[in-house]
């Protein structure tokens, strides 16, 4: 790859968007991760689309220099399906929050599991709503067993097994704490033909004061070389007996080595689009 390619990846798209984390947010290496996994699989920013999702990491297509789309809160995964469609050659990615896929974008998590389209989503989960002042998710309360049913602190939705339950055909996690084997993550996910999900936790170090960084090195734990990801079962099962012992599993928890037919191209690319003065709407958006 030309070394000016991977320099384009390596720079944040600063100082057109400077960035607005707060200083020690997970979020930060996510964005590291996926630039290394970028560079890592010779991907160039126009074969790549990244959607992002709304709140704080929703932000983080603003810091990398690729093609980028913002829509509606819940709506990533939507949005980058229909890409897909129009222009399957285009490497997708949803880049969303834990309240936005588990909360109002849920239905569309578990449609896409179900599909399985080519494109990988990196949630990047802190059990809060950040940009709104720490509001709990529906990954909120992770490792704070449920005793008694309390209305306003119901049982955490852990993606893992909803993607599981749901079809996803890829199923990984990861942890900010360790950007390296993030990395390795999302080049795996994205080499998954099929939908593939990587559930990073990241923490909040402003709103989440329980799921800290310490607590996370506490918890994870890498899964085991002897686990086999091509069997469901042994997912479940690893999974089981991760939540028993009290850990959180890091690494590839499910890939279903089944063939994948290729997508059908929506008819409306490239020839359709070539009949379409598109520059009016392109001035608007300068
Ligand atoms: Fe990150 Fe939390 Fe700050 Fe948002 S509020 S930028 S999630 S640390
Ligand atoms: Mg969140």
């Amino acid at each position: 790859m030309p070394e000016a390619t991977k320099s384009i990846w390596e720079q944040n798209a600063a100082p057109r968007h400077r960035i607005q984390w707060c200083p020690g947010c997970g979020d930060y290496a996510v964005l590291n991760a996926l630039k290394a996994a970028l560079v890592a699989l010779e991907l160039t920013p126009s074969e790549v689309l990244l959607v992002g999702g709304i709140g704080c990491s929703g932000q983080i297509r603003n810091y990398l220099n690729g093609n980028s789309f913002y829509g509606t809160h819940g709506g990533a995964l939507a949005y980058a399906l229909g890409a897909k469609m129009a222009n399957p050659e285009l490497t997708v990615f949803a880049l969303a929050g834990d309240g936005d896929t588990l909360a109002i974008g849920i239905e569309n998590f578990v449609h896409i599991c179900r599909r399985d389209p080519d494109i990988t989503l990196v949630i990047m989960d802190n059990g809060v709503y950040g940009l709104t002042k720490g509001q709990d998710s529906p990954s909120a309360g992770l490792g704070r067993p449920v005793t008694a049913s309390v209305e306003e602190h119901p049982p955490f939705i852990d993606p893992v097994k909803v993607a599981l339950t749901c079809g996803a055909t890829f199923i990984a996690q990861s942890f900010s704490g360790d950007p390296k084997h993030a990395t390795e993550m999302y080049v795996e996910a994205v080499r998954h033909k099929g939908f593939a999900m990587v559930n990073d936790f990241s923490p909040c170090v402003t709103y989440n004061k329980f799921n800290t960084y310490d607590w996370f090195r506490e918890h994870c734990e890498k899964v085991p070389e002897s686990h086999d990801p091509s069997s469901e079962e042994a997912a479940s099962e690893l999974i089981r007996d991760f939540e028993h012992r009290g850990k959180l599993p890091l690494g590839i928890i499910y890939r279903n080595p089944r063939q994948k037919m290729p997508a059908k191209r929506l008819p409306i690319w490239p020839k359709e689009l070539e009949r379409i003065d598109l520059e009016p709407m392109l001035k608007g958006l300068r």
